[in-house]
């Protein structure tokens, strides 16, 4: 922690723009509150009564509503691979309001080749990165185990995605692991195909206990983590393991409770979700001005203001690469909503 020990730079959190198509109704109903000028540019409807101001903003990369999947894969998940791939730990956050296109960036569509997110999508590029090492050193010399857990943070509590039906999960803090959730089932994954049934299971699961709760999977945190572990015996005899943690995080809808309806049980869980964002995006904020400084101020970023902060604090900061997803909607009706995405993906960077 002295100085001259932080080799982070502001390269290892990157903020990515995805604006959606819009529907039929929306084209009909009038013009886009945002628009791609370029790779990295975009024009966006100002704050507010601003509205009719139009702002060019920049970010590390904007997508388009033409982009596809496997655009948002080379840009976003393959680095994030190779990241991992050389022992580092990584996280991708898809942040933005309810129907922006998080699940669809994370998740997609698991039945249908071309429309797979980056969940399959990386799952397949890392089994393929563990057999062309392991076939280039030998088995004998070098050998991966690559185990899952899926889970879900819905008002600060956490339920298994894995085990839904399982008992209360405790978040601990280990000297030795770092933060991790007691009793949450860890699964061996051996190959895509095991990864593509795990994703499956969790997103199933995602939907019923929405359903179960009378609330819908917009309103939690669904986080998907991977622990890649190589061991590596030399000649010598030693041998060697190293391990490396990538989380892919379905952020809850980040919408505000409008003024009117919200109360009660439904204002108290819209306070918790908008709290673990802000947190996140307060925590986002402080590595991004640690790492301009120069300066390892970890100890002043408030990891633990929030569950989902405190879980993954491993894959934010120091040598951790993180990618924010904003996925926003080009529908005039959601201006406001796209606008302040914007804002939390700017203060970002
Ligand atoms: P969120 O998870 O943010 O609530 P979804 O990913 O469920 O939003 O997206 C809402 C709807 O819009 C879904 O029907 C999804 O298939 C569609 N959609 C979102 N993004 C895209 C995109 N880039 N291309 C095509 N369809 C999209
Ligand atoms: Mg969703």
């Amino acid at each position: 922690s002295g100085a001259g020990t932080s080799s982070a730079t502001s390269d290892n959190v990157k903020v990515v723009i995805r604006i959606r198509p819009a529907r039929p109704e929306e084209e009909a109903a009038g013009s886009a509150c945002v628009q791609q000028r370029s790779g990295q540019v975009l024009e966006a409807d100002g704050p507010g009564h601003e509205r009719r101001r139009r702002d060019e903003l920049h970010y590390d990369a904007v997508l388009g509503a033409d982009a596809a999947q496997d655009d948002v894969f080379q840009l976003v998940g393959l680095p994030v691979v190779e990241h991992c791939m050389s022992g580092l730990n990584a996280s991708i956050f898809a942040y933005g309001q309810t129907g922006s296109g998080k699940t669809h960036t994370m998740t997609g569509m698991l039945s249908n080749a071309d429309q797979r997110g980056l969940a399959p999508r990386i799952f397949d590029a890392l089994f393929a990165r563990i057999a062309q090492e392991e076939t280039r050193l030998g088995r004998e010399k070098l050998r991966y185990s690559v185990r899952c857990t899926y889970l879900e943070i819905y008002r600060e509590e956490l339920t298994d995605l894995l085990r839904p039906a399982g008992p209360p999960l405790a978040l601990r803090l280990d000297a030795a692991r770092g933060a991790f959730v007691d009793g949450l089932e860890e699964r061996d994954i051996f190959n895509s195909d095991d990864a593509m049934a795990l994703i499956r299971c969790g997103s199933e699961h995602r939907r019923s206990a929405a359903t179960a709760m009378n609330a819908d999977s917009s309103r939690s945190h669904a986080v998907l983590a991977c622990q890649v572990e190589s061991m590596r015996r030399e000649d010598s005899g030693l041998a060697s393991v190293r391990s490396s943690r990538l989380y892919l995080v379905d952020l809850a809808g980040s919408e505000r409770v409008r003024a009117s309806g919200a109360g009660g049980a439904q204002l108290r869980e819209t306070c918790a979700i908008n709290s673990s964002l802000t947190t996140l995006g307060r925590v986002i904020a402080e590595l991004v001005e640690a790492q301009r400084r120069g300066a390892a101020a970890r100890h002043h970023v408030p990891y633990r203001d929030s569950r989902l902060t405190f879980l993954l604090q491993d894959c934010l900061g120091g040598n951790a690469r993180t990618v924010i997803v904003a996925a926003v909607s080009p529908a005039a009706e959601h201006a406001g909503e796209t606008r302040s995405t914007l804002e939390f993906a700017a203060r970002a960077k």
